[in-house]
């Protein structure tokens, strides 16, 4: 989330954080927000998204979070030579993750062959499962 990289970011370089306006994208809304100095007019308005109270935002915001989780899962399920050598299967896992959070799809299961199996679902807390 862009805005839980401002903290991370602030913790360590507090002067690389400015305040920059931007609207949410499903109310309109403006905030003046902590961003990081770098951010282009589109990464504030996310952020600002992110962050905003409207229901459509609270509901972007919660499946950002539950993609973000899941791909990090994903990720960490792989080897580092697994993952160099089986991109296009990675971004497969990460898409069939994104198309779970937005209850495109009820599970994803892939056999990779040589043993690996791969099953995604979403469990009743809404926390994604990669085993
Ligand atoms: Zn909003």
């Amino acid at each position: 989330m862009l805005s839980t990289d401002v903290e991370e970011f602030k913790r360590e370089r507090p002067e690389g954080v400015i305040l920059q306006e931007g609207a949410c994208r499903f109310c309109g809304q403006m905030s003046r927000i902590e961003t990081l100095k770098f951010w282009e007019q589109e990464d504030v308005d996310e952020a600002v998204t992110e962050l905003c109270d409207c229901p459509e935002a609270k509901l972007y915001a919660q499946k950002k979070k539950r993609k973000e989780r899941a791909h990090k899962a994903i990720e960490n399920k792989f080897s580092k030579e697994m993952r160099e050598k089986y991109p296009p299967l990675i971004n497969f896992l990460k898409e069939a993750s994104d198309m779970l959070a937005d209850d495109e799809v009820t599970g994803v299961a892939v056999d990779v062959g040589n043993g690996l199996k791969i099953k995604m679902k979403i469990t009743a807390k809404g926390g994604d499962f990669c085993q």
